[in-house]
């Protein structure tokens, strides 16, 4: 892609030169045929004939006064006033000089007869109507015989008056009237029509980046300034220059296709019309080239997008709303399962949700022959609680209890409110001795701090009794495992309350064999 030689002359001036070639050779055929400009040499010689004549009337009425004196002093004023003159003599009839005046040439002593010439004019003197002689006046040479002498002619001067000037009036003028002919004008119908029956907005613009075609859907982007496109640089037109809120837009991709010719496509471009609306377009551009390759203009196009782009963001609006309500139900679903398998008083997990988990593990355990351990807890003498001090503080009794057990646990491990002041807990992964330990924990710190949560209990202990068993070969399901637990924490009770006991295999019938921890 070539770009234009910044020497090239262009088509203006071009023209503006045969316009002025035109009348230059109008002017220099008049003068030939009419001889229209008077000559510079023409004029003088008309003027050395009449100072001439007029001095030969002077000398002939001086020489009939015989005042030959006052003669020759009029001759050596004259020369002294007429710098045209260079020298005057008065000569008689027979060639003898009468007077001589001035510096005579060479050439002038060599023929004191000859002929008059531009530069040597003689005149007879006549005495009554015979002649008495002649004055020959020399002149200053009248060919100019320097550049400037030459230059100083009228005529060349008219003639190079008219060139220059002419030439930049011209150029003036062409340039202005250029702006304001439609060079879409040149652009055939068909063309143009098949340009406006195209949806997207298409410019088309020449070197400069001057519109020589807009096409229906670009004048539609803003119709007020749809009558003044043609000619008009694209750059000066303000509404397009202009993108949001008034700020200035990014250069136009036309500026790079028209600098480099590079192919810009889809570069975005929001407006912000004189009406208030705003636009989204998408502005491509591509060079047109002529044969050679060279860069001509370039084809700009306007894809409005802002259908599109309100849809868009309608949809993307929607979507979020959509994504809000669902995280809300979402929420909302959570709560409602969180409510569903807790207990509402101790927010450990409620019977249905503890046996589901606890089977799953107690299934994975039997899978894996990982280990795993279940722990029954009861809250010893608990009636006497609501007994003493009522409902209320039993409720905080159970929850203070439940708080201590769910300290001490692990992540990993289930807690559930089994029954009244009943507490069951799965502890998966832990081995027997784990088990005990942890059971052992809790009820120290059961016995310890409990009480100190309800000042109304403060001096009656708060105990929980522990009963603990591992799964082996003998569990055939999490219930019986329970089941072993309870018999292990009902040895606990009976043993005195406030105890850790060990589920241990036994006689079938007989109570279960207990391995005791014991605070006393
Ligand atoms: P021990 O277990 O040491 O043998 O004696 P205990 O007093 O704890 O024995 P029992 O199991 O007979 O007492 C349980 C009482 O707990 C019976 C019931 O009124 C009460 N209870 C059950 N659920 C709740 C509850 O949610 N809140 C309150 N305040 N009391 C409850
Ligand atoms: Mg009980
Ligand atoms: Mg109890």
């Amino acid at each position: 892609m070539s770009r234009a030689s910044p020497f090239r002359v262009g088509p203006i001036a071009r023209i503006s030169l045969g316009l002025v070639a035109m009348i230059v050779s109008l002017v220099l055929l008049a003068d030939m045929l009419l001889g229209v400009v008077p000559g510079r040499a023409e004029r003088q010689r008309e003027v050395r004939q009449r100072v001439t004549e007029n001095l030969a009337t002077q000398i002939t009425a001086l020489l009939e006064a015989g005042d030959t004196a006052t003669l020759g002093k009029t001759l050596r004023q004259v020369l002294e006033r007429d710098t045209d003159i260079r020298a005057i003599t008065v000569r008689r009839s027979d060639g003898s000089a009468l007077l001589q005046h001035g510096q005579l040439a060479e050439s002038d002593l060599a023929q004191p007869q000859a002929a008059s010439t531009a530069n040597r004019l003689r005149v007879p003197i006549l005495a009554g109507r015979r002649t008495w002689g002649e004055i020959d006046v020399r002149f200053a040479p009248t060919e100019p015989n320097t550049l400037t002498g030459w230059l100083a002619q009228p005529f060349l001067q008219l003639l190079l008056v008219l060139g220059a000037g002419g030439f930049l009036m011209c150029y003036a003028y062409l340039r202005r009237a250029m702006q304001y002919l439609n060079p879409s004008a040149s652009v055939p119908d068909r063309v143009r029509t098949a340009f406006d029956s195209i949806a997207e907005g298409l410019l088309i613009l020449d070197l400069k980046g001057r519109v020589v075609l807009a096409n229906k859907a670009f004048r539609r982007l803003n119709p007020a300034a749809a009558g003044e496109l043609s000619g008009r640089p694209i750059d000066s037109l303000e509404w397009l220059a202009h993108g949001e809120n008034g700020a200035a837009a990014p250069a136009g991709p036309w500026r790079t296709t028209l600098e480099s010719g590079a192919t810009v496509s889809a570069q975005p471009l929001e407006l912000s019309l004189p009406d208030g609306a705003q636009t989204r377009l998408l502005v491509g551009s591509a060079a047109i080239t002529d044969n050679q390759g060279r860069t001509r203009g370039c084809l700009v196009t306007f894809d409005n997008v802002t259908a599109v782009h309100r849809a868009n963001e309608e949809l993307r609006s929607t979507l979020s709303q959509l994504e809000r309500s669902r995280q809300l139900i979402e929420e909302q679903n959570g709560e409602l399962r969180r409510l569903a398998s807790r207990d509402a008083l101790t927010g450990c997990f409620n019977r249905r949700a503890f046996f589901e988990m606890a089977e799953d593990l107690f299934v994975q355990s039997r899978r894996t022959q990982a280990p795993m351990c279940c722990l029954m807890i009861d809250i010893d003498h608990f009636k006497q609680f609501n007994d003493r001090y009522g409902h209320a503080v039993g409720d905080q009794v159970i929850q203070v209890v439940a708080r201590a057990l769910g300290a001490g646990l692990r992540q990993v491990d289930v807690l559930a409110r089994y029954g009244g002041e009943e507490f069951c807990i799965v502890l998966p992964g832990a081995a027997v001795a784990d088990a005990l330990a942890v059971a052992e924990r809790i009820r120290v710190d059961i016995e310890a701090t409990a009480h100190r949560a309800i000042r109304s209990t403060e001096v009656v202990p708060i105990t929980a009794s522990f009963g603990v068993v591992a799964l082996n070969a003998g569990s055939r399901s999490i219930e019986t495992l329970i089941d072993q637990a309870d018999q292990a924490l009902y040895a606990s009770k009976k043993a005195g309350r406030n105890r850790v006991t060990l589920w241990q295999r036994a006689a079938a019938s007989a109570p279960p064999a207990t391995a005791e921890t014991n605070a006393g």
